[in-house]
Formats: C-alpha cells, sequence, structure tokens
C-alpha cells in the first residue's frame, strides 16, 4: 500500500552545542496507510523523541536539526513536510491529520471538566460551524466507538476506571478522523486484560476507519501481537525493521534478537530468557561504529569503526544496519 509518512534523514537533538544529546540519528522510516508499525526499544533508545518530533510537539531543548517527515493525505492533496508548518498550519494539523496519544496521558484529562466537555472543545476547536447538539452527538458516537456508554459523558475523570480514562484519551485522538494516530505506551499503566481489550478496539477501529498507527510499548508480546511491521531502536538509530512475524522468527540484527527473545513466548515452544547484557548506550558519548559493538556477542573487524547504514535486504521487504549482513569491504583490521 501507499505511503502516508516519510521519515527521511532525521535528526533530533536535546540542546545545543557541545553538551547536546543526540537523542534520533538519521531515522528513516516509512508509514503505509492503514498499516500498525510498532516500535521497540529500551529505554532512552528515543522512541518517544521520534513521536514527540513527527508530531511538532518536542519539548525545549528539544530541536530537530535535520531531516524531513512527508505526509501525504491521500485523496490527491499533495505532500507536505511537516517540519516545515508554521504554527497555524500546525494547530490545523495536529488532531485532525495526526494524533498522538502521549505517555500517561489518561492522566492529562482536565479532572474539573467532564467527559463531554473535553471531548467537544476538541471537536468545537477545529470543526467551528459544527452546532452544539451536533457536537454532543458527535462526543457520544465517540464513546461508544471506544466501548464506553453514553451515560458516561457526564462524568469526570476521577468517576472512571484507568481503562475508560485511557479510551477516553484515544476517543479524543481519534475526534477529527485523522490519518495516522501515535500511540506512545498508551496502555502502559493497565493490567494485560485491559490492555489487550483497548488494543483489540482499536485494531477493529482501524479496519473500520482507515487510519494508520504507531504503536509504541515496552510489551513485546503486545507489540508483536498487533503491529504489521515492527522497527527496532538502538541509541537513537533504527537497527532493523521488517514484518512482525518476519522479525520474531528470524531477527537479523542482533540487539533485535536479544530484545525479541528476551521474554517469555506466549504461544508455541517455550523460548530460553536470554535478555541482553551491558546497559544502553550512553548518547553523550556514542561507542564507535555500531553503537551496539561493546555489548554485541557477534561484534567482529568493521563494527568498532564504521557505522552500518540500514540496509534493504536483497530479498523480501526488510532492512537491518548491521555488518553480519552487509558488504563491508576489506582492509579493516
Ligand atoms: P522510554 O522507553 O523510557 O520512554 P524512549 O525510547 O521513549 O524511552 P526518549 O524519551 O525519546 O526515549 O529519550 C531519548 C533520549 O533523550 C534519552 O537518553 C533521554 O534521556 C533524552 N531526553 C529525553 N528528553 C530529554 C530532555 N527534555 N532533555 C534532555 N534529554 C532528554
Ligand atoms: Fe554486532 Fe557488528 Fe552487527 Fe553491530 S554491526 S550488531 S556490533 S555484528
Ligand atoms: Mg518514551
Amino acid at each position: 500500500t501507499e505511503p502516508v509518512l516519510e521519515i527521511r534523514g532525521l535528526d533530533v537533538d536535546y540542546g545545543l552545542g557541545d553538551s547536546a544529546v543526540r537523542a534520533v540519528r538519521d531515522i528513516n522510516l516509512t508509514l503505509h496507510r492503514g498499516e500498525i508499525l510498532g516500535l521497540a526499544g529500551e529505554s532512552g533508545s528515543g522512541k518517544s523523541t521520534l513521536a514527540y518530533a513527527v508530531t511538532r510537539l518536542l519539548p525545549p531543548p528539544g530541536v530537530i536539526t535535520g531531516g524531513e517527515v512527508r505526509y501525504r493525505p491521500g485523496n490527491g492533496t499533495p505532500a507536505v513536510d511537516i517540519l516545515d508548518l508554521g504554527p497555524e498550519e500546525l494547530r490545523a494539523f495536529r488532531w485532525q491529520e495526526i494524533s498522538l496519544v502521549f505517555q500517561g496521558a489518561m492522566n492529562s484529562l482536565n479532572p474539573v471538566h467532564t467527559v463531554r466537555s473535553q471531548l467537544t472543545d476538541v471537536i468545537a476547536a477545529h470543526r467551528p460551524a459544527m452546532g452544539r447538539a451536533a457536537r454532543n452527538d458527535r462526543a457520544a458516537e465517540l464513546l461508544s466507538l471506544v466501548g464506553i456508554s453514553a451515560d458516561r459523558l457526564g462524568s469526570y475523570p476521577h468517576q472512571l476506571s484507568g481503562g475508560m480514562r485511557q479510551r477516553v484519551m484515544i476517543a479524543m485522538a481519534l475526534a477529527l478522523e485523522p490519518e495516522i494516530v501515535l500511540l506512545d505506551e498508551p496502555t502502559t499503566a493497565l493490567d494485560v486484560v485491559m490492555q489487550r481489550q483497548i488494543l483489540r478496539q482499536l485494531v477493529r477501529l482501524r479496519e473500520e476507519l482507515g487510519f494508520s498507527v504507531v504503536f509504541i510499548t515496552h510489551d513485546i508480546s503486545l507489540l508483536l501481537e498487533f503491529s504489521d511491521r515492527v522497527a527496532v531502536m538502538y541509541g537513537g538509530r533504527i537497527v532493523e525493521e521488517a514484518g512482525a512475524k518476519e522479525i520474531y522468527r528470524d531477527a537479523r540484527h542482533p540487539y533485535s534478537h536479544g530484545l525479541l527473545h528476551s521474554f517469555p513466548a506466549l504461544h508455541g515452544p517455550r523460548r530460553e530468557l536470554t535478555g541482553i547484557p551491558g546497559s544502553p548506550p550512553d548518547l553523550k558519548s556514542m561507542p564507535s561504529g555500531c553503537a551496539f559493538h561493546p555489548r554485541c556477542p557477534k561484534a567482529f573487524d568493521p563494527c568498532a569503526s564504521r557505522v552500518p547504514a540500514l540496509t534493504p535486504a536483497p530479498a523480501g521487504d526488510r532492512s537491518v544496519a548491521c555488518w553480519l549482513h552487509t558488504e563491508h569491504g576489506s582492509g579493516d583490521s
């Protein structure tokens, strides 16, 4: 299917000059229309930074220092580079074209406003011509989309369970029928049964409404279950990208392999809990070459001196950034 978002060469720093933290480096990633793309990686690998940069919600001192984020709305409308949008354009763009449910969002509902008023505020801000009654109807419809009865419209956040508050946030993100929804750890605070229930609902809605999703989670089994494709980040870079089934069966980057196999399998034969020894890199002084080399059980000649580029596999729709899978020439010893 066609791309809806194309991220090319994206770099993000926190701070300026020598003290800058290089949080995201040279990201190349394509989101296709209607797909669920899962982002995996240890804490600090840059997943949230990438999501914030793409929606232009990066908090200071975050700065996008290079790259492009091309958004293709379809229906013949020309592509735009999100990084070129001015403040007015961005206001129209957010919620309407792309929305973000950020980490811990369920605690960001306004405690003194009802669910109804928080949903209708989002609608009113972007659909000024819509009358009050129509906005209320739409709010009720949105709640039922996420499996909450419309009699909850008058509730205040504290009167709802955590799972319901999270679903209200998802309803808000869907309020203006955006093309893309970014979900940063949308269900982490909830129990596993509730997490699955919410994600199943989201998959159903995606089939009905046709939006695309970027889904960030630490829970590898949820990630593999609900994503069509998976991208793995390490030290601010994407190190591997492939279909969810392919990467589970045959992870090619040693880091993806460690990450995807360091949890007990839910289905099929039990896998060993290998884990990954060592700790994530210090972004202020990244290891030379492949940033994973100090932890990599397979490191060899070129790894400590040259950064492997994310390279498409000769066959199949997948890429990997690892010298084991890329021509590395000679003369590096
Ligand atoms: P987690 O899984 O814990 O949510 P993440 O993959 O989302 O992690 P980010 O939050 O994107 O990681 O952080 C990437 C890097 O940027 C981390 O090293 C973090 O310390 C750094 N960072 C994030 N926010 C800031 C900030 N406001 N100022 C300085 N550094 C920051
Ligand atoms: Fe390991 Fe080298 Fe591949 Fe990096 S490039 S993951 S160090 S084998
Ligand atoms: Mg994060």
